[in-house]
């Protein structure tokens, strides 16, 4: 991460394609555009990717939850378990169809711990979204037999973890509904852009509509198309599309960059005996977009994240004193600061957040590092940056 370390001609080569016929928009304009049609050929080769039949693109990530938790029913005063360590687009993406963000707690993995998705069920769970954070993964069998049992949507968000594999299938193709962003940071990116894919073909046809106004898509004059339903714009542009579409079919070189970095630098850090490294369920590979370790308390976890940058080791975060990604911080969802009145549903359900407390996920998050594996590194930098984490590490602990 991220993918616009590595830019290059084939990036260059898809967005002149679009320019150079003038169609931005990836609907319509058939005669116009000489056979360019980036965002379907980007479909097409996510599919193929992520070994899912069918993919709908869309503006962002966080469009992708939206339209991924819309297409399969989920609305007003409906509950979608989620975890407390995401980013905070998972609730935002749930309380814009006016469903209310359960939150609850995480364990060695990062992200949601089993036994508090079942705790949390109640006759208004509607979905559980299992968020497979910093490159890596829960325990998909166990939360997939809970919602299963339930009868609960399950929505993966692998917007951090494309790349990664569970007993040998793509992360985000394990659940009913799989989430994708193609954001600036992101292994992937198009600049702004996201993905949902399903095998379930209903909620594609959805996605499909959704996204687009309610467009039925059928044939080629769009002001004669129906709208069976309503619907909203998610759109992404070919602009993105075009971008996404070289970037994606360079996804197997990033992922091998990523894991030779990693992999010098957990191998040295592995040697000092106070570190201990995030939980991988059995059968989980990591998209190795990160590497994850816990330090023995909160104490001590806070002086390596200090003494990392008085050595000048960047892109490595504490994410317990981070505003964005841990409900430790999230004041303006606590006291529901919103620019609009919510509804009285939303408004009761997010109640308890105020004074409720997640100390099974407080002690990983206060314990946990985080570290970007940047793919623009050399062999040589990885090596340098391994041996100043290993003195930081000794010196502050
Ligand atoms: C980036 C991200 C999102 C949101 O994606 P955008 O494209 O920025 O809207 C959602 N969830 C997670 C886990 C992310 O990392």
């Amino acid at each position: 991460m991220p993918g616009f370390e590595l830019f290059g001609d084939l990036e260059r080569k898809e967005v002149n394609d679009v320019l150079d016929n003038g169609v931005l928009m990836r609907y319509g304009f058939d005669g116009m555009r000489n056979g360019h049609w980036k965002a379907k050929a980007l479909e097409t080769e996510l599919s193929t990717t992520f070994d899912t039949k069918h993919v709908q693109l869309v503006s962002s990530g966080t469009a992708a939850v939206s339209v991924a938790l819309a297409s399969a029913g989920v609305g007003a005063g409906d509950e979608v378990i989620m975890p407390t360590f995401t980013f905070v687009a998972s609730f935002e993406a749930i309380m814009m169809l006016g469903a209310i963000p359960v939150l609850v707690d995480i364990d060695d993995t990062l992200t949601l711990d089993p036994k508090a998705v079942e705790a949390a069920i109640t006759p208004k769970t509607k979905a559980v979204m299992m968020v497979q954070m910093c490159g890596s993964m829960g325990d998909l069998d166990a939360v997939q037999a809970i919602c299963t049992k339930h009868s609960l949507i399950f929505v993966e968000d692998a917007c951090q973890a494309i790349g990664g594999t569970y007993n040998g299938k793509p992360l985000g193709s394990i659940g009913d509904l799989g989430c994708f962003s193609f954001d600036f940071v992101k292994t992937i990116t198009c600049g702004e852009g996201g993905a949902v894919i399903t095998n379930n073909k209903d909620y594609y046809i959805n996605a499909d509509h959704y996204s687009d106004h309610g467009h039925d898509h059928v044939g080629n004059d769009r002001g004669a198309e129906t709208h069976p339903f309503l619907g909203y714009n998610f759109r992404i542009s070919e602009l993105n599309a075009a971008v996404g579409l070289a970037q994606v079919k360079r996804l197997p070189e990033f992922i091998a960059i990523q894991k030779r970095n990693y992999t010098i630098l957990r191998d040295a850090i592995a040697q000092i005996p106070e570190v201990t490294f995030r939980t991988v369920p059995e059968g989980g590979e990591e998209s190795y977009a990160f590497l994850n370790f816990f330090l023995p308390d909160l104490e001590s976890a806070r002086k390596v994240s200090k003494a990392f940058k008085e050595h000048g080791i960047d892109v490595c975060f504490h994410y317990y004193d981070n505003n964005w990604h841990y409900v430790r911080k999230w004041e303006h969802l606590k006291t529901q600061k919103s620019l609009f009145p919510l509804s009285s549903e939303i408004k009761k359900g997010l109640e308890n957040l105020q004074h409720q407390t997640f100390e099974q996920s407080d002690h990983f998050i206060g314990r946990n590092i985080s570290c970007l594996i940047k793919m623009s590194w050399t062999v040589d930098e990885v090596n340098e940056r391994a041996s100043k984490m290993v003195d930081a590490i000794k010196t502050s602990i």
